[in-house]
């Protein structure tokens, strides 16, 4: 998909936020420990490779990412760190996981012997870097009881064509006020870990959530995503250990602004008609294609500092807003991040959407330009 560079819309990345907040992490973390920078989905939408480079500044050893192409995106921009796949990448792409070495999950015993089959059949080079899920609860991807998790390393460790690189495990409830379940979860791995026959290179459990709210949950290495973007894991729930800088700014530009009288209609449906004897109404260029979703009606924007609600049916390209009064063609519009003081946060955006700021930020697509700071 092309991102329109020849229109004023754009999301406007902080880099430095970035590195911020992954310092602010790194600072936290015992000396041994290191911090994986979570850059699946394109870096949550700010972009996979800026994304990488700005947290490795710092301090980052490492990157997460879900895809085997997002893994092969980052060395191919030239990362040389440690990558984790963390979802299942199918069996008969292990010649390719090994050509880029990345590390990639092993979340069934029924993979594991399709790789030793296929390794066997056609030796690689070099090993197949393995790290081993255990499902204590999120009841997603992993070995779901400790017997079956050891196996699998059993598994690993007797296969000269596999390196055994980690294990862990994947909160269901980090970021949740109740620990109950968080602490079910994490004395399962617990008992796990304490029955392993050696420690491997990394054993990871943390995510934003319990990197900010539980630091103490076992490991070697974290895996940080939202927090690194400014995002409080929790959305409002629970208070942030130490202040996010958020890295992610929407703007674009007013591309026409015209006076409506009474009665005249505004977008598809004409669910909105100007009720004053004459209204400013302002165009902006992003609409629902942009990630701006429909649902984005009844919200607002701002320009000048002002709030400007957003008027009629949000469409696929452009969406109307009603302002206070004149201002020219061409004026700033603030839709996420801060205008003269006053802020629109992600999470607001989430809450008009009924959902939460992970995906909104997900949300946004290839066609807005992304602009670094
Ligand atoms: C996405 C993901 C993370 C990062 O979670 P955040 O809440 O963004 O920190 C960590 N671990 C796994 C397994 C994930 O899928």
């Amino acid at each position: 998909m092309v991102s329109g560079s020849h229109r004023p819309t754009k999301l406007i990345i902080d880099t430095q936020a970035i590195s911020e907040n992954v310092s602010q992490e790194v600072a936290r973390l015992p000396k041994e420990s290191e911090l994986f920078a979570v850059v699946k989905a394109n870096g949550y939408g700010h972009g996979a490779v800026q994304t990488a480079l700005s947290a490795r500044r710092g301090g980052a050893t490492g990157f997460c990412v879900s895809l085997l192409d997002e893994g092969i995106e980052l060395r191919e921009a030239g990362i040389t760190e440690p990558i984790l796949i963390l979802g299942v990448v199918e069996s008969m792409y292990i010649d390719l996981i090994v050509r880029y070495e990345l590390s990639v999950t092993a979340a069934t015993q029924e993979w594991l012997e399709e790789a030793q089959q296929i390794l066997a059949e056609k030796p690689l080079a070099q090993q197949l870097k393995i790290h081993i899920k255990v499902d204590t609860g999120m009841g997603r991807i992993g070995f779901t009881s400790g017997k079956s998790a050891l196996l699998a390393v059993e598994t690993v460790r007797s296969n000269p064509a596999m390196e055994w690189e980690g294990i862990f495990t994947h909160f269901a409830t980090a970021d949740a006020i109740d620990a109950e379940y968080f602490t079910k979860q994490e004395q399962m791995f617990k008992e796990i870990i304490q029955q392993l026959p050696e420690q491997p290179r990394y054993i990871h459990s943390e995510n934003s959530a319990a990197a900010l709210w539980h630091p103490e949950s076992p490991g070697n290495m974290i895996r940080f995503g939202i927090a690194m973007y400014g995002l409080n894991p929790s959305g409002r729930a629970i208070t942030e250990t130490y202040p996010l800088k958020p890295a992610m700014q929407l703007k674009t530009k007013l591309i026409q602004v015209k006076e409506l009288p009474q009665g005249a209609g505004v977008g598809y449906g004409k669910t909105y008609t100007v009720s004053a004897e004459k209204e400013w109404i302002g165009t902006l260029p992003i609409g629902y294609a942009d990630g701006w979703l429909r649902h984005m009606q009844g919200f607002y924007v701002l320009v000048n500092g002002k709030k400007c609600e957003i008027i009629g049916r949000v469409c696929m390209d452009q969406c109307m807003v009603r302002l206070p009064e004149y201002v020219p063609d061409g004026t700033e519009v603030t839709l996420v991040g801060e205008s003269q003081g006053e802020v629109i946060t992600m999470q607001m955006v989430a809450d008009q959407l009924s959902t939460i700021h992970y995906e909104v930020v997900c949300t946004f697509s290839q066609r807005i330009q992304r602009e670094y700071k």
